[in-house]
């Protein structure tokens, strides 16, 4: 029997296992960075110069790409691709399950004589037309419209993708329908962008910047994840197939990392990351890898902060090359936000600003109390943004999986509120109470003309409870998922502060036109934003008991749950504000909300097959056969004439029996036809599934503490967590 067990074959392995043979390349860092990147230098270096400025014009100001040089660019940059080895170009679009996908086509056309020859046009490169039929849309286009289109990103740039198998040139893409709704992550990116940019440079022409380059949203990612060894892994068909473990006993160790495990950690995981980093050095991805001790086995990388659109795109590569350079060193990267019960989940930080390379990030309190002014107006957009829409925000980062970690004492609640620090906090204080004139850290007076006080670069404390916390020179909103794309969020946070930024450019340019002073005019403003919306702001613990109860007399939304959080999509308020910002039509945001229950009546409903197989094939014959072997023994003592103690099969036979009964309950739930109402059977899931699949655990997680080893066939926590 033991010969069959997979996990105690799998320990033999991992201990067998043997490390790639760590590369130490001659190259620097440096002297690979942006290797396969098709970027604005070699565009410079390989186009005709006119052609160049037209791209640049499109990169740069997001003028649109002239059709007419789309040739010359597919032409040097399939050059470029051949050179580096590609033989296949694909678009990379980002569909709505929130993955990545990619249609591949080989730059060789067979031309008559039975020879190919290499093209790529214009066309070509601008657009595609997969055959998009069977991703999620929602509603948007009937199944027999089984074309989808994609079009170039010029403002994300081409690269070169390695693959022993050959390379492939990626075109960073935007996936729309025939109408031209959107059908992916990507295309209300930009739509925000251009946006919020719009009223963004109108505040900063109220402020005497006349003319200002294209402002843009900045996104700088942190992303925790696990590494699992790849022979655990294969022996967990919960982790293989739902990305989570839906049974394990907690292991004896809890979450402190132990020194014992510690010291096999480092070289293969450092090999790791050495590889990682230099992959994604040659994308043109500048990350930081480090060590998180958060929980054992976890870990975090943080690239530098970039355009939204293209830090979103770069995530998805880092996530897919993670997961590539992982299994290179048996290993299996996790991205899941909770896939172990009782340790901390993981998540991805979205830490955002906007600006653009002329002035830096806006939201930098200044040195003088000009730009202090301007600051506090950006800063005061956020907080009236994230007042009026925390829901919006919290629905960017709603996920069956991160259901799991929002509101769970190790992310911020489900409560979106905004950190400011003690000072920043002190100053809107002051503003509320009639002008702010002094600054809390220094405690001087500082009055200016226009009795703004001098900020300090990086006021005030981190706080990690709060969900969307002001860090010194950005915001960090902080409940974003590990596995989700950043463009969620990303294009939430653009439209939100497109239509704050608008309200404080119309109220200061209405003020202005009137006759008052713009000085005045903006004290006003300032003031009354903070009337109206400054109980979003909240620089206590967000994990405590009390917070709840006052969010709630603060009239702030507590949206626990995925299937609590969705409607938020089809409110009038949203559907409003973004047909007014040009980001979704209606039938784009119904299309959203039915493609987010539809996930997550998937993702729960296939952790509730597993569960029942996993329970029913793997531990309850586990449980049996011990049971059976304590009954033998019994009888075995019995028969000796011996006394025969009952309290172990008694202690195995209760869980076992719960376990039946789970299993039992759960099948029928199961089994159970859904209704056409999505938001109904969502419900149910969340209320009667998920419970059921808890009990089923609940009961299997004692047997683990109970049942005889050799009989256990899934790996452990333990095993899992610290043998790496
Ligand atoms: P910390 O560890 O304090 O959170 P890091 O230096 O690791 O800070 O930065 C976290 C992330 O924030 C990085 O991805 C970084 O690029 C990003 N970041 C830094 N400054 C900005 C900014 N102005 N706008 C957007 N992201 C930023
Ligand atoms: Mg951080």
């Amino acid at each position: 029997m033991t010969g069959n067990n997979v996990r105690l074959q799998a320990i033999k392995d991992v201990e067998a296992y043997v490390p790639p043979t760590p590369i130490h390349p001659e190259d620097t860092p440096g002297d690979i960075f942006g290797e396969n990147v098709f970027s604005v230098s070699v565009m410079q270096r390989r186009l005709p110069k006119t052609v160049f400025k037209s791209v640049l014009a499109t990169i740069e100001r997001s003028e649109p790409l002239d059709p007419l040089v789309a040739d010359a660019v597919a032409s040097a940059m399939k050059d470029w691709a051949m050179e580096k080895g590609a033989t296949h170009y694909a678009h990379v679009f980002y569909p709505l399950t929130g993955l990545t996908a990619e249609k591949h086509d080989s730059f060789l056309d067979p031309v008559g004589d039975g020879t190919a020859l290499a093209s790529f046009s214009g066309k070509t490169l601008i657009q595609g037309e997969p055959d998009a039929s069977s991703f999620p849309n929602g509603g948007l286009r009937n199944t027999f419209e089984a074309r989808g289109y994609t079009g170039w990103d010029v403002m994300s740039p081409a690269y070169v993708l390695e693959n022993p198998n050959g390379n492939t040139l990626c075109i960073p893409t935007v996936f729309i329908s025939m109408t031209g709704e959107a059908l992916d992550h990507k295309t209300p990116v930009l739509r925000s962008q251009q946006a919020m940019a719009v009223h963004a440079e109108r505040v900063l022409r109220l402020f005497g910047h006349e003319d200002p380059d294209r402002i843009v949203a900045y996104c700088g990612p942190e992303q925790e994840y696990f590494l699992v060894d790849s022979h655990f892994f294969l022996a967990r068909p919960d982790l293989l197939n739902a990305g989570r473990t839906l049974f394990g006993a907690k292991p004896p160790k809890g979450q402190e990392f132990d020194d014992h495990y510690f010291g096999a950690i480092p070289e293969r995981v450092l090999g790791f990351m050495m590889e990682t980093e230099r992959e994604l050095f040659k994308l043109g991805i500048p990350a930081k890898t480090r060590h998180n001790e958060v929980a054992p086995g976890q870990f975090e990388v943080a690239p530098m902060f970039e355009r939204a659109n293209e830090a979103s795109d770069h995530q998805q590569l880092l996530m897919t090359i993670f997961k590539q350079v992982a299994q290179k060193h048996g290993m299996e990267c996790l991205f899941h936000e909770k896939p172990f019960a009782g340790v901390n989940g993981s998540g991805k930080h979205v830490n955002f600003s906007i600006g653009n390379s002329e002035l830096g990030s806006l939201l930098v309190p200044g040195a003088t109390p000009h730009d202090n002014a301007q600051f506090l107006v950006f800063c005061a957009a956020v907080i009236r943004a994230v007042h009026l829409y925390g829901g919006l925000l919290r629905v960017s980062v709603a996920s069956a999986s991160n259901d799991h970690r929002l509101g769970a004492n190790e992310a911020p609640p489900a409560i979106v509120s905004i950190f400011l620090g003690d000072q920043l906090a002190d100053v809107f204080d002051q503003i509320a109470k009639g002008g702010a004139t002094r600054s809390k850290e220094s405690g001087t007076l500082t009055i200016g003309v226009d009795t703004l006080p001098d900020l300090t670069k990086d006021p005030g404390d981190r706080n990690r409870t709060s969900p969307f916390a002001f860090t010194g020179n950005r915001f960090e909103f902080r409940a974003a998922g590990s596995q989700q794309t950043v463009a969620a969020p990303m294009v939430v946070i653009n439209t939100i502060m497109a239509e704050a930024l608008d309200y404080c450019a119309t109220q200061l340019e209405t003020a202005v036109a009137a006759g008052t002073d713009f000085n005045e005019a903006v004290q006003t403003l300032l003031a009354t934003i903070v009337a109206d919306h400054g109980a979003v702001i909240f620089n206590g613990n967000g994990y405590s008991d009390e917070w709840p109860i006052e969010a709630e007399q603060r009239g702030l939304k507590n949206l626990r749950t995925t299937v609590d959080a969705l409607p938020e999509l089809i409110s009038p308020e949203a559907i409003e504000l973004f047909g007014k910002y040009a980001v979704f039509n209606e039938r784009e945001m119904h299309s959203r909300y039915e493609i987010g229950l539809e996930q997550y009546i998937l993702t729960v409903g296939v952790e509730a097959n597993l569960t029942l197989e996993i329970g029913t094939t793997t531990i309850l014959p586990a449980a049996i056969r011990y049971q059976t072997e304590l009954a033998a023994n019994v009888a075995a003592l019995k028969a000796a004439g011996l006394e025969a103690d009952l309290s172990t099969l008694q202690a195995v036979s209760a869980p076992l029996a719960d376990l039946r009964a789970g299993l039992a309950t759960l099948a029928e739930l199961i089994g159970h036809e859904h209704g056409d109402d999505a938001l109904a059977t969502a419900t149910k899931i969340r209320d009667e599934v998920l419970p059921a699949m808890n009990a089923v655990r609940a009961a299997a997680d004692t047997l683990e503490t109970l049942v005889a080893d050799d009989l256990w066939s899934l790996p452990t926590y333990q095993e899992m967590l610290y043998i790496l």
